[in-house]
């Protein structure tokens, strides 16, 4: 499977930081500074063939992560 375009940027990888995204929550994981950011690392991160299956609001840092679980307390975070 290739999935190279000719696009000129750098294509951000996993770890590292962005605009869109922090460091700094205490679960340890990459917050993302909103939803809309966290869709967009969500299909990244299938594209590196991660199992992601939602973002979520997090109550630490107030900013969003991604999950492989569903989670139960945010029923409208579930992304096709
Ligand atoms: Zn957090």
């Amino acid at each position: 499977m290739s999935g190279h375009t000719t696009r000129a940027a750098h294509d951000p990888v996993a770890g590292e930081v962005g605009v869109d995204r922090f460091y700094g929550c205490t679960t340890g994981k990459i917050g993302w500074v909103s939803k809309a950011a966290a869709k967009r690392g969500l299909k990244q991160a299938r594209r590196q063939g991660r199992h992601i299956k939602a973002v979520y609001l997090c109550k630490h840092c107030n900013g969003w992560h991604l999950t492989s679980q569903v989670p139960r307390t945010s029923p409208t975070s579930a992304v096709a």
